[in-house]
């Protein structure tokens, strides 16, 4: 039986992220690596946005980006320039089709269309279970959120970002195609957490997206009586909707990476990458990777890779706050941007800034509650 050298599970943003970044480092070229997903990924199946500093590596797919974003809320609402950063939109199915095409040019790399049954360390060698068969690796990387014991643990609150997405197209230019919406607040709270994001890509076209940071799921119609609400509040009436997406992303601090062992690594969503106070994952995932290969040269022990940071500790605080207090995560926000520089903002949630930094961003925060979250997560 064949073995493989690696081992990507899932060819997802993350799993292709990681396969690209192999395939264009020649460190990699002598080693077999082998893809598996149960889809074929050639559909826009996602909308990724995410912001960046100057040129980044997937430059050649973004179809928009914006200098401005806008955040709105009933206390606080402004139009604001984000540079040096810009707020970057890919298209999955252009990544997708960006990725194979380089994938499918060279020899070392195997693609299989197959359901993933499981994987097991063997200490010095993986075995990977398919529908169809077993494999055999040295590492595997993998992207299948397979365990589901982050949603029944009870250590950590979890969330969902969760929302509907509605693709409009007007007959008249109605849209400011230069101002990407972040958080529009202004919609009715109903006790939860709830904004609208709003991503113009012409005067015409726009991705309208009823969002959600709480626990319980929305029915269909919720999120699409709140799409319609909203457009109408604008006074958008004569449009059509060429495209629908929705999603699910996790926001929790359980700790992903107590699953990884010296030959298996979880990444993507799978392995704790997506932030858990926002959900944004892209960047993440790619600055994660970028890391990972440099690993990878010089490491073999894969449960070594990653270590909690002192973000991890900032997004429990505000997670336990959101999930007892969900109504509160607007006026949390708003206080968040009107009383801080959107770009620190920026490059807290990125994981960026220093102890100072944060500091300073967390003291323009309701202290009193933020202390009495700490006091219980001791007691706990
Ligand atoms: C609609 C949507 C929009 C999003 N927008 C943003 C955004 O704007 N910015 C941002 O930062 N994050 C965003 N996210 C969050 C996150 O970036 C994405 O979910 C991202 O795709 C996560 O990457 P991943 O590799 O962890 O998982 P995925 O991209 O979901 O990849 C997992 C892969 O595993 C495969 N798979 C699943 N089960 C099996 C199985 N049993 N066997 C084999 N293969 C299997 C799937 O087919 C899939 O290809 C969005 C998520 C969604 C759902």
């Amino acid at each position: 039986m064949q073995k493989y050298d690696y081992i990507i599970t899932g060819t997802g943003a993350s799993g292709l992220m990681l396969a690209y970044h192999m395939v264009i480092d020649p460190f990699f070229d002598k080693k077999q690596i082998l893809l598996i997903d149960k889809e074929i990924k050639n559909k826009n199946d996602r909308t990724w946005c995410f912001w960046e500093e100057g040129k980044g590596v997937w430059d050649t797919v973004v179809s928009k980006k914006w200098n401005h974003i806008f955040f709105g809320s009933q206390s606080f609402s402004d139009t604001i320039d984000i540079s040096p950063y810009q707020y970057k939109l890919i298209r999955s199915k252009d990544f997708y089709e960006f990725i194979f095409a380089r994938l499918q040019e060279k020899s070392n790399i195997t693609i299989v269309q197959e359901n993933l049954i499981g994987f097991v360390d063997e200490g010095d060698i993986v075995e990977v279970e398919t529908d169809q068969r077993i494999y055999l690796g040295d590492k595997i990387f993998n992207s299948v959120l397979l365990s589901k014991e982050f949603k029944t643990q009870q250590k950590y609150p979890l969330l969902n970002q969760h929302f509907i997405g509605w693709f409009i197209k007007s007959e008249t230019p109605i849209f400011e195609k230069e101002t990407a919406t972040f958080m529009d607040f202004t919609v009715d709270q109903l006790g939860n957490t709830r904004f609208m994001y709003l991503l113009p890509t012409s005067e015409t076209e726009a991705l309208f997206e009823y969002t959600l940071f709480s626990k319980d799921l929305l029915s269909k119609s919720e999120y699409e009586k709140g799409i319609k609400a909203y457009l109408d509040s604008k006074g958008i009436k004569e449009y059509q909707i060429t495209e629908k997406e929705k999603g699910c992303i996790p926001m929790t601090c359980y700790e992903f990476r107590k699953q990884n062992s010296k030959n298996i690594l979880h990444i993507g969503t799978a392995g704790g990458w997506t932030k858990p106070s926002t959900g944004f994952t892209f960047h993440n995932s790619d600055k994660r990777v970028g890391k990972l290969v440099k690993f990878l040269k010089k490491n073999n022990d894969l449960s070594k890779f990653e270590k909690r940071n002192k973000f991890w500790y900032y997004d429990l605080l505000l997670l336990d706050l959101l999930s007892k207090e969900n109504q509160h995560g607007a006026a949390l926000f708003s206080r968040l941007f009107r009383r801080n520089k959107t770009i620190k903002i920026l490059r807290f949630l990125d994981e960026e800034t220093s102890f100072i930094e944060d500091v300073r961003i967390m003291s323009t925060m309701p202290i009193k509650k933020f202390l009495k979250m700490i006091w219980e997560r001791v007691l706990k």
